[in-house]
């Protein structure tokens, strides 16, 4: 009787699918996790083998065989099975799709290239340059430390500048000392060469390296295989790094764990961050998640289950309060009225004057602004024209640094026109305010100074950034305008001043988790301002001075925003209180969409009729985007349990639905956007 062989393929199909084994070949155990040629249809595709099953519930006569098994690499070790099935479970994803979309490209071709070998090199705990520990530093490593090498969740929650990158370096330390890899987690390399620095500075023979989308293909795969043969000691990368197999993993750190980025938003809609956790759980390692602001999941599970709930703390917290540099301040925050300092131009009195001074000490400014081109929108006073998206429910944003109008939500552009296209008037107008504006403004009102904008339009490739970044610290920069790119993980040690021009909108935005963020982006850019000898401000533009957010900003006071904001959660019964899904669907007609959701709605798996609690069927508040109309009904329950348990049984009777074969949908598990 031939051998069987269950294999994972990356199909949209949520089975495996068994393969006969060619005769004189025989399988064992350890060829499980082996990457196999097989026949699909017509094609031929590279999948993963998960079993050697005894049996299939396909009529041997009918299995096909499989072709090559291939053994050019250590087999994928089962902790990583672990992960990749908890992931496919967790987000209704079909398994084959996730372990295979997470191999690099060159690992998934039937026609691979031939691969340089990776060699092991000693372990080498060498470390260089390390500092003396600050007090508040030693006590977060001594409590990591008495928590043991099991599976420890601790929140380090420390102030920009606090030495939380120091800590993580010394755990990774230890675990290199203790034999084993650290994998380190971060939003984007692509504003963190720095950090990459840092790391291989001091452990410069640990071979280090690093996983995130812009490596090229030979590089990512290159550097995958070393994770997995145990070449790499440690692992830096952005989130799909959370699936680099390890084969001897001791330590997990997530830095800027609160950072949306860690949320795949398309295709798989995994968090990185959560899927570390449990990573971190299943090895029994500890992990660390790191930030100034942490997300108010983090915080409450560090916190218990926040206000008026004595429920056991499920992360221990660790905060640091100060500044590790010797004499560095945390920047003093200033609120500028706007209803009293009007602001010309977008800039008030004392934010001019404010530059101003900087400018005759020789030091730099920073304009933050999280819009980019010139003005969101250009219109006709004569008719009401103005520049929408033929494709999307949004507006043309005009850009005057390459003359167009574009859409930031599907990339159309055309030419800004010369005059009306309703009604010929030649007087259009420019409204509201971005960054290339901001730019434009500051070049005439002070001519004598030399401005940059960096934002994704100057720095659209790290290449770009890298060279900009060069230019800001060589000090050939006096004021920087720029959008959040900007905010991250970079000193600058002559920037002193940081305006933050207009950032009342979000208080109000109709997305619930706007002011979350708009907090955590003011911290983080706050950050920037004087993180060396010189004390570093920050002016905040305001029409609503008193608003607690910004109170709390002035006090450098997470703790404060947090507390407030998870009462608030609690009360309206938003997340972490209760738990979500959405289920979106898009089509060229908006009633296609919503008739999806809506038979999706009625269609509960049989026993779970009244599991979850069903919102309606609703437009999205992008409603269309290039060219199709989009749809969203949220689900909801105050039992993760549960809502997963709805969820697995739904996703199944939605993919019965009978749709129309333009119609696209996909369901998101813990959704971040609304
Ligand atoms: P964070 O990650 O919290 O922003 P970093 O670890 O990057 O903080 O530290 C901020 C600055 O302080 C860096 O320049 C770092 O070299 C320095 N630093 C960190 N720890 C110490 C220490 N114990 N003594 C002196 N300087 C330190
Ligand atoms: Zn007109
Ligand atoms: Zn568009």
């Amino acid at each position: 009787m031939p051998q069987i062989v269950r294999v994972a393929l990356d199909v949209p199909l949520r089975r495996f699918f068994d393969y006969c084994v060619p005769e004189g070949e025989c399988l064992s155990v350890d060829d499980i996790g082996c990457r196999v040629r097989v026949p699909f249809g017509q094609q031929r595709k590279i999948g993963i083998i998960v079993a050697l099953p005894s049996e299939s519930a396909v009529p041997l006569a009918q299995l096909r065989s499989c072709e090559v098994v291939l053994r050019d690499l250590p087999p994928l070790p089962a902790d990583w099975f672990r992960l990749v099935e908890f992931c496919a479970a967790y987000y209704q994803v079909p398994v084959g799709q996730v372990m295979l979309s997470t191999l690099p490209a060159g690992l998934r071709s039937t026609t691979p290239a031939k691969p340089r070998p990776v060699r092991r090199l000693p372990d080498d705990t060498r470390a260089i340059a390390a500092p003396a520990l600050t007090a508040e530093q030693e006590m977060s490593l001594a409590a990591i430390a008495a928590g043991g090498p099991g599976f420890h969740a601790y929140l380090l929650h420390g102030v920009t500048g606090s030495g939380k990158t120091e800590i993580y370096l010394r755990l990774i330390e230890r675990t290199l000392a203790a034999g084993r890899q650290s994998l380190l987690l971060v939003p984007e390399i692509n504003l963190t060469p720095q950090l990459e620095a840092r790391v291989r500075a001091r452990f410069p023979a640990a071979g280090l390296v690093s996983l995130h989308s812009e490596l090229g293909e030979a590089a990512r795969n290159r550097n995958w295989r070393a994770a997995l043969s145990g070449a790499a000691r440690i692992v830096l990368g952005t989130r799909l790094a959370v699936f680099a197999p390890l084969p001897e993993p001791g330590l997990i750190v997530v830095d800027e764990e609160h950072d949306a980025s860690f949320k795949q938003q398309d295709g798989i809609r995994y968090s990185a961050r959560d899927l570390a956790v449990f990573r971190a759980r299943q090895c029994g390692i500890p992990i660390v998640l790191g930030s100034a602001t942490p997300s108010l999941e983090s915080w409450a599970n560090a916190a218990g289950n926040g206000a008026g709930n004595a429920a056991p703390a499920r992360y221990r917290l660790l905060s640091l309060h100060a500044r590790a540099v010797e004499g560095a301040r945390l920047p003093v925050v200033r609120r500028v009225d706007t209803r009293v300092d009007k602001p010309i131009d977008g800039l008030s009195g004392q934010l001019l004057e404010a530059i101003e001074k900087r400018l005759e000490r020789g030091e730099q400014s920073l304009l933050f602004l999280n819009r980019r081109g010139y003005a969101p929108v250009l219109a006709c006073m004569a008719c009401g024209w103005t520049s929408g998206c033929r494709r999307c429910a949004a507006h043309l944003v005009l850009h005057l640094a390459d003359r167009c109008l574009r859409c930031h939500h599907c990339g159309f552009a055309a030419a800004v026109p010369k005059a009306c296209p309703t009604c010929g008037n030649q007087d259009l107008s420019a409204f509201g305010r971005g960054t290339q504006r901001l730019e434009v403004v500051l070049g005439e009102r002070f001519p004598q100074a030399r401005v940059l904008r960096v934002d994704r339009d100057s720095a659209s490739s790290r290449t770009h950034w890298e060279a900009l970044v060069a230019r800001i610290h060589a000090g050939e920069v006096d004021i920087l305008v720029g959008t959040q790119m900007l905010a991250k993980g970079h000193d600058f040690p002559k920037l002193t001043l940081v305006g933050v021009v207009s950032p009342d909108a979000a208080l109000f935005a109709a997305d619930w988790r706007a002011p979350e963020r708009l907090f955590a982006q003011l911290m983080q850019v706050a950050g920037r301002a004087g993180r060396a000898d010189r004390p570093g401000e920050v002016l905040i533009q305001t029409q609503f001075p008193d608003h607690p957010l910004y109170a709390a900003l002035v006090d450098h006071d997470y703790p404060a925003f947090a507390a407030a904001h998870l009462k608030e959660r609690q009360q309206a019964g938003f997340p972490p209180y209760t738990h979500q899904a959405m289920l979106r669907a898009e089509a060229p007609r908006m009633a296609d969409a919503l008739s999806f959701l809506n038979t999706a709605r009625a269609s509960p798996p049989p026993g779970c009729e009244n599991a979850v609690t069903f919102y309606d069927a609703v437009p999205m508040r992008l409603s269309r985007r290039a060219s199709r109309e989009r749809g969203q009904l949220l689900v909801e329950s105050s039992s993760r349990r549960v809502l997963q348990q709805f969820l697995a049984g739904w996703v199944v009777q939605i993919e019965a639905i009978k749709a129309p074969g333009s119609l696209r949908w996909h369901l998101e598990v813990d959704p971040l956007e609304f």
